[in-house]
């Protein structure tokens, strides 16, 4: 079959590959249909996530029809449609029966790799890394679904691929992210990053009853769809002082409620906490660039809430501790327990009250994904959310 395959920093390359086969009774084999690129590929295509290994499979937001099932798998039939959540759970373990999906104990079968970089393991996930279990991703004609008879999402004929994708990750994360907020009436939430995860934590929080919405970002389609979803917006290269522009926002006080849909390649121009971030990055003493984290620590009123759905992998410095426990902050984040909210999601997306395909501005083959890697990581040709139809 054909995959894309990680090669390489900046190499992706689209490969004949074996198909994928059985390899457990609860397996299952889907043709995909459907799949994206999400921002956290991005991180393994920059090679800032540790973990890869030249061959690997992409890819982690994923649907498409089963084809083919384990015989311990009584959970699903050839012929269902099924997204799949990029977290792999295995629906037993003590997480998993708390709801903790993305913490599955199971999942990971590279556990001692995952506690060492972690100090315990999380779940497998699907093209992410050897450190959640080096497993085979979507972004391919095929995909083996394992422990597939917990990880799946059944979903109904009659609505698009488009409007249903999502729910494998970036819907449930953004929802995630503003549930996190515990957000009131009274709250103004502020969303770094208006990538397609930001966007659906925008559409969250005003869904969740925020009273004001604040999107920060530079690219201006990407403003203006956030605008269009209700949020008040920033143009961090405009604005050279956010953290004053937020205060003055708020009557001094700052925002109750901050989200950090940016993660570990914060960009920033001319702060000298990022000149620092950059040059701890290059001398590999940190892995991780955290603008943006400071900015909510130090913007966010006291006793607020920071919620983190933005990815950070490994370690950074100059964290203002001072700041975020003076001020008596909650910090909320994490890899998204897709499968906790999915059936709502799926309701709501059923009943017409949210349609996550606004998103997509590329639609492509899988021979065009190595190009749209690039694309979407200039941030060029107005791309914002790629689908791929194998
Ligand atoms: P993306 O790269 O398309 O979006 C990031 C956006 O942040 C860009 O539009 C960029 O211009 C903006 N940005 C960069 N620096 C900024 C700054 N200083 N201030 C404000 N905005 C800034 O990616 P995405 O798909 O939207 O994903 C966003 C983050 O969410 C990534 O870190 C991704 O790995 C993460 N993610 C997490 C989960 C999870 O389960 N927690 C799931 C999916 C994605
Ligand atoms: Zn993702
Ligand atoms: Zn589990």
């Amino acid at each position: 079959m054909k995959a894309l395959v990680w090669h390489g920093t900046t190499d992706v390359r689209c490969d004949s590959v074996p198909d994928p086969e059985i390899e457990d009774g609860r397996d299952a084999i889907i043709k995909v249909t459907s799949c994206a690129i999400c921002g956290s590929d991005l991180h393994l295509y920059d090679h800032f996530m540790p973990g890869m290994k030249s061959g690997d499979i992409l890819g982690h937001e994923t649907m498409g029809e089963v084809v083919e099932v384990g015989r311990d798998n009584k959970a699903l039939k050839v012929g269902d449609r099924i997204v799949v959540p990029f977290t792999i759970t295995c629906g037993q373990c003590e997480q998993c029966r708390r709801g903790n999906f993305s913490v599955c104990e199971r999942t990971n079968r590279n556990k001692t790799l995952g506690d060492a970089a972690f100090g315990h393991t999380t779940a497998g996930l699907f093209g992410y890394t050897h450190l959640t279990g080096g497993y085979s991703g979507g972004q391919a004609e095929y995909l083996r679904v394992p422990f597939a008879d917990s990880t799946h999402i059944k979903v109904p004929d009659g609505i698009s691929d488009e409007k249903l994708l999502f729910l494998s990750d970036i819907l449930p994360t953004g929802w995630q992210g503003a549930v996190q907020c515990d957000i009131q009436p009274t709250d103004t939430v502020v969303v770094w990053g208006c990538g397609p995860v930001g966007q659906m934590a925008i559409r969250s929080a005003i869904l969740l009853g925020a009273k004001r919405v604040i999107a920060i970002d530079r690219v201006p389609e990407r403003l203006s769809m956030a605008e269009a979803g209700g949020a008040e917006v920033l143009d961090y290269h405009e604005e050279s002082n956010i953290v004053g522009r937020l205060n003055d926002m708020t009557d001094g006080k700052g925002p109750e409620k901050c989200i950090d849909a940016v993660g570990l390649e914060a960009h920033a121009t001319g702060a000298i906490d990022a000149i620092y971030d950059r040059a701890e990055q290059a001398m590999l003493m940190a892995t991780d660039r955290i603008h943006v984290l400071r900015q909510m620590i130090m913007v966010c009123r006291p006793a607020g809430v920071l919620s983190v759905p933005g990815v950070y992998g490994g370690i950074a410095d100059k964290f203002p501790i001072g700041a975020l426990m003076n001020k008596g902050l909650t910090v909320r984040t994490g890899q998204t327990h897709v499968k906790r909210w999915s059936d709502d999601l799926l309701r709501r997306i059923e009943q017409g009250q949210l349609d996550p395909s606004f998103v997509i501005t590329h639609t492509v083959g899988l021979e065009d994904g190595p190009e749209m890697y690039r694309t979407f990581r200039d941030k060029q040709d107005g791309c914002i959310k790629v689908v791929i139809k194998p």
